[in-house]
């Protein structure tokens, strides 16, 4: 999970986590109504293991189709923002001016 951060040609694996991450939502709401198995243990275990995993991928998976990730201020930029890029990936053109 701590991998391929700054990969950005990965972008069919982004788009991947991003579904991933829509599924994994509805289970993280429905874990909340859930107050009422809070004696089950059972029940307890599985919200703990997605939410860690759940907002690692909130932080990676912001750059859209038609946006990207600047490797220098780390904002996400629109794809007309791009000025260059460099071995680590996009430059926006903030951070080349
Ligand atoms: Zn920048």
């Amino acid at each position: 999970m701590a991998t391929d951060y700054d990969a950005p040609r990965k972008t069919e694996d982004d788009s991947e986590s991003i579904e991933a991450l829509k599924e994994r939502v509805p289970d993280k709401l429905s874990g909340s109504v859930d107050a009422e198995d809070a004696d089950n243990p059972s029940g307890f275990e599985l919200p703990g293991a997605d939410l860690s995993d759940l907002e690692l991928d909130v932080v990676v998976l912001p750059a859209q189709e038609d946006e990207f990730t600047c490797v220098s201020c780390f904002l996400v930029k629109h794809r007309s923002q791009v000025d260059h890029e460099e071995k680590a990936g996009l430059i926006c053109v903030e951070c080349a001016a």
